[in-house]
């Protein structure tokens, strides 16, 4: 199945199936002067020989491994592979394809959006995360100062999604990825969160299953992005849950907790600002059940709800001292409100009562 994205600069198509991986040039041009492939050292291990191989038989085909993890999002690594691309006698003709999760996706992106000024690549996602930032265009390293400080817009020339792959990710990688799934859902349709609710990644899930979530939470994405690729108003929405999410990531230290474990904790969170301040009910303990059902871990950094308060105002968004929040006036209906630091830190207190 496929689906395509159209924004202002550029068309794609996202490709998701079964055993996609092995018929990768069915998907792109035949003129490329050669193709460089980065994937990580655990991706590699799994399914790079089942990519490889059969793009051979077209293409003249280099590959690079980097070591697994965020940490591979490095100026050095990012340098280290452009050294590799150029030794490899790549050129503006040719394609870069990122085979692996988010962290691949992100720097060999970065990596292609750089090379020459720009050259084609392909996103192989291979983690259910990569749902997410597989599509949308931004690319990036980080900077010891903070997360994707280095980055760009460079959309892909597409998307291919073997949901095969995702038989193999650890089980937290499986949860951090459908903790972005059930966000794409709240901020889209009662009916998807009603669908995503269901979900119990604890058994097994099959093709079919993974596919239909991964297709909705796409669409969800790709219909922002269409609008917005630039994050001037609405993409803002896809960072609902993340202002908290992010502030507990950092405070936490990053490998702690996974990016869509402490969204969903920024989610729920959330939930408890948008009732305040639009005085609303919303499926605050239906979420709750859903990230105990699936074994969420509960866990928040050993410093002050003002010292989270603090790392919440350092987000990106924050517009002139005022942290800027997605909230929810419903389920599937989005707004980004300026909320009161006081506010804040009082629901804050409250719920981390509450949680632990
Ligand atoms: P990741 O790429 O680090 O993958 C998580 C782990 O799973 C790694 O150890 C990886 O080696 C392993 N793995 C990947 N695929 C596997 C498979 N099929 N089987 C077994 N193991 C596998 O992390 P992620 O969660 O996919 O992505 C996180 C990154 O995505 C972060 O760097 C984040 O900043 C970025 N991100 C970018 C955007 C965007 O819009 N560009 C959006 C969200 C997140
Ligand atoms: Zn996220």
């Amino acid at each position: 199945e496929s689906l395509s994205v159209k924004t202002n600069t550029k068309n794609y198509n996202v490709f998701i199936g079964k055993q996609l991986r092995f018929r990768v040039n069915d998907f792109i041009k035949q003129n490329y002067s050669s193709i460089f492939i980065i994937t990580d050292s655990n991706v590699e291990l799994l399914y790079l020989e089942d990519v490889l191989r059969p793009l051979e038989k077209h293409h003249n085909v280099n590959y690079t491994i980097v070591p697994a993890g965020e940490s591979s999002k490095s100026i050095r690594v990012y340098f280290d592979l452009v050294t590799q691309a150029i030794e490899s006698g790549l050129d503006r003709q040719g394609l870069i394809i990122a085979l692996g999760g988010g962290m691949i996706g992100d720097l060999a992106g970065f990596v292609a959006s750089t090379f020459m000024r720009g050259i084609d690549f392909i996103q192989m996602p291979t983690t259910v995360l990569a749902h997410d930032s597989s599509v949308g265009g931004k690319v990036a390293i980080n900077h010891p100062e903070g997360k994707n400080l280095i980055g760009n817009f460079h959309a892909p020339q597409a998307v291919i999604f073997d949901v095969e792959t995702l038989h193999t990710i650890p089980l937290k990688e499986l949860r951090s990825g459908y903790a972005e799934i059930a966000k794409h859902s709240l901020i889209h349709t009662p009916s998807f969160w009603e669908e995503i609710k269901k979900v119990n990644i604890m058994h097994a899930m099959s093709d079919q299953e993974l596919k239909q979530h991964l297709l909705k939470g796409i669409a969800v994405k790709a219909a922002i992005v269409e609008q917005d690729e630039r994050e001037t108003n609405i993409r803002q929405y896809l960072n609902f849950g993340h202002t908290l999410g992010h502030a507990l990531e950092s405070e936490l230290g990053y490998g702690e907790m996974t990016h869509g474990e402490a969204v969903a904790i920024g989610m729920l969170y959330a939930f408890r600002v948008s009732s305040y301040v639009y005085n609303i009910i919303l499926p605050y303990e239906e979420l709750l059940g859903w990230m105990k059902k699936n074994q969420f871990p509960f866990r928040l950094p050993a410093v002050s709800v003002s010292k989270i308060i603090q790392r919440m105002k350092k987000d990106k968004k924050t517009r002139n001292q005022h942290i800027q929040m997605v909230l929810l006036k419903g389920v599937g209906n989005p707004t980004i409100a300026s909320v009161d630091d006081r506010d804040l830190a009082d629901i804050l207190e409250k719920f981390i009562q509450e949680l632990l």
